[in-house]
C-alpha cells in the first residue's frame, strides 16, 4: 500500500477529487483548522490497486483493475462502498473515500472512510462472470479488509448479492474458527445471509427523511410537490417510493439509457416494475414520453434528487435549474462551480454527506447486530435511523444558521471538527 499527497498532483478541474478537496479547504479555512491536522486529513492513509484475472463464460481470461482507498480511520474502522463502473479509478476512489470520512464523522459513527471498486461496465458481463470477478477481487483484497479493519458495502452497480459473494469468499479463506464470527466484514448483505432488515431502503429512506426535515423547517407541505430523480437504482427508487407516499409527485426520471417525463405524474411502483422487466432501464415506459437528457435538470419541478454519479450538476446546467431544493442522493453530484450558481439563485442543497448518510447508518446497524448476535425488526431499524438522521439534520441546520454558511459547509465544519478533536486529544505517535 502507498500513501500519496493528494495536493501535490494538479487535479483535473471539476473531477470529483478536485471537488471534495475544495469543499474540505473551504470549511477548513472557516474553522481555521489546525495546520498539522489539515496536512493529515488532506491525504489518504492507504491506497491499494489490484490487478486480478477472472474466467469468462467462454473460457477466456480477462484481467481487471480494482481499488480500495482508505482515507482515515481515526474514529474507527474504515467504512465505505465498492462500485463497479467504467469511471472507477484511483482519483475517484480517493474522492469517494474522503467523502465517507466526512459522512461517518458527521453521523457520529465509530468509523473512518474508505471506498473502492472495479473499473468495469457490469452490463457487459453475465451474472456468473460478475460472481467470479467479485470473488477474485475479494481474494485480491485479502486481509486489507476485515470486520474491525475495513468494511465494504454496496455502491453504484453493486448490491446485496455482491456483498454475499464477498462474505462467502472472505469466510472461505479464513480458518474455521473465524468463519462464523466475521459476518460483519461487509454490510448490505441479504437478510438471509446476515444482513439487516431495512438496509436495502436505508439510503433512499434517508434521502426522503432529510427532504421531510427540510420541508418541516421551511414550512413547506410536500403534498403535490413535483420531484425529478436522476438514477432509478436503489437510492433513487426508494427515495421516490417514500416521497410518493407523502403525496409528492414524480414527474421525470433519468437513467443511464435516457430520460422520461410526464408532468401529470409517473407512478413510482409501476415504473419500478417496468424497469425490472426491462433489464433495469426506464426507457419506453408507457406512462411517459422521452425527453432530451440535456433538458432534464431544467424541467419545471420543486425538488431534484440526483441519485446517480458524481459531477452531474455543473456550471453548464445549473443556470437552468428551476427547482428550489436539491437533495443529493448520489455522492458528489454537484460540482463547486454549479454550487456557487445555485446558492446565488437561492436554491438549497441538502449535501450528500448528510442526505445519503442513511445508507451508512443502516450499515452501522447491521454491523452492530452481527457483532452482538442480535436481530432487530424493520420497525426498530427505521426508528433508529430516523432518530440519528434527525439529530444530524438539526446539527447541520443549527451550524448553518449560527455560522451563516450553506448546509454543505456546515456539514463539513461538524465533520472536520470531530476529527480535529480526536487528533488534538490523541496527539501524534511517537
Ligand atoms: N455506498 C454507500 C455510501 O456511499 C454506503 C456505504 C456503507 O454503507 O458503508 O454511503
Amino acid at each position: 500500500m502507498t500513501t500519496r499527497i493528494l495536493k501535490k498532483k494538479k487535479l483535473p478541474k471539476q473531477g470529483m477529487l478536485d471537488n471534495v478537496m475544495r469543499q474540505f479547504d473551504h470549511a477548513a479555512d472557516i474553522i481555521d483548522l489546525n495546520p498539522n491536522i489539515r496536512k493529515i486529513l488532506e491525504v489518504t492513509n492507504n491506497e491499494l490497486v489490484v490487478h486480478f484475472p477472472a474466467r469468462m463464460d467462454d473460457g477466456a481470461v480477462e484481467v481487471f483493475t480494482g481499488y480500495r482507498v482508505q482515507h482515515n480511520n481515526s474514529l474507527g474502522p474504515y467504512k465505505g462502498g465498492l462500485r463497479y463502473h467504467p469511471t472507477v479509478d484511483i482519483d475517484a476512489a480517493r474522492a469517494l473515500a474522503m467523502w465517507m470520512t466526512w459522512k461517518t464523522a458527521l453521523a457520529g459513527l465509530p468509523y473512518g472512510g474508505a471506498k473502492g471498486g472495479i473499473q468495469l461496465d457490469p452490463t457487459k458481463y453475465s451474472n456468473s462472470e460478475l460472481e467470479r470477478i467479485t470473488r477474485r477481487f475479494t481474494y485480491a483484497l485479502g486481509d486489507n479488509i476485515g470486520p474491525e479493519l475495513d468494511i465494504p458495502a454496496p455502491d453504484v452497480n453493486t448490491n446485496a448479492q455482491t456483498m454475499a459473494w464477498i462474505l462467502d469468499t472472505y469466510m472461505s479463506t479464513k480458518s474455521p474458527a473465524e468463519r462464523s464470527t466475521n459476518l460483519h466484514v461487509v454490510t448490505g448483505k441479504p437478510v438471509g445471509a446476515g444482513g439487516s432488515e431495512g438496509r436495502d431502503r436505508a439510503t433512499g429512506y434517508g434521502v426522503f427523511l432529510t427532504i421531510k426535515f427540510w420541508a418541516e423547517n421551511k414550512k413547506v407541505d410536500l403534498k403535490d410537490k413535483k420531484f425529478i430523480v436522476q438514477g432509478f437504482g436503489n437510492v433513487g427508487y426508494w427515495a421516490a417510493h417514500f416521497l410518493e407516499k407523502e403525496g409528492a409527485v414524480l414527474t421525470a426520471v433519468q437513467d443511464a439509457y435516457g430520460s422520461i417525463a410526464n408532468a401529470n405524474g409517473i407512478s413510482v411502483e409501476t415504473l419500478f416494475e417496468y424497469s425490472v422487466a426491462n433489464k433495469g432501464s426506464i426507457l419506453g415506459f408507457s406512462g411517459s414520453h422521452t425527453i432530451d437528457n440535456a433538458d432534464f435538470f431544467g424541467l419545471d419541478c420543486d425538488i431534484i434528487i440526483p441519485a446517480a454519479l458524481g459531477n452531474q450538476i455543473t456550471a453548464e446546467n445549473a443556470q437552468r435549474i428551476r427547482a428550489y431544493l436539491i437533495a443529493e442522493g448520489a455522492n458528489g453530484p454537484t460540482d463547486v462551480e454549479a454550487e456557487e450558481i445555485l446558492l446565488k439563485k437561492g436554491i438549497d442543497i441538502i449535501p450528500d454527506i448528510l442526505c445519503n448518510s442513511g445508507g451508512v447508518i443502516g450499515s452501522y446497524f447491521e454491523w452492530l447486530q452481527n457483532r452482538n448476535g442480535e436481530i432487530w425488526t424493520l420497525e426498530e431499524v427505521m426508528q433508529k435511523l430516523e432518530k440519528k438522521l434527525r439529530e444530524s439534520f438539526i446539527r447541520v441546520s443549527e451550524t448553518s444558521e449560527n455560522r451563516k454558511v450553506d448546509m454543505r459547509t456546515a456539514a463539513f465544519i461538524i465533520a472536520i471538527g470531530r476529527l480535529e478533536e480526536t487528533y488534538v486529544q490523541r496527539g501524534i505517535f511517537p
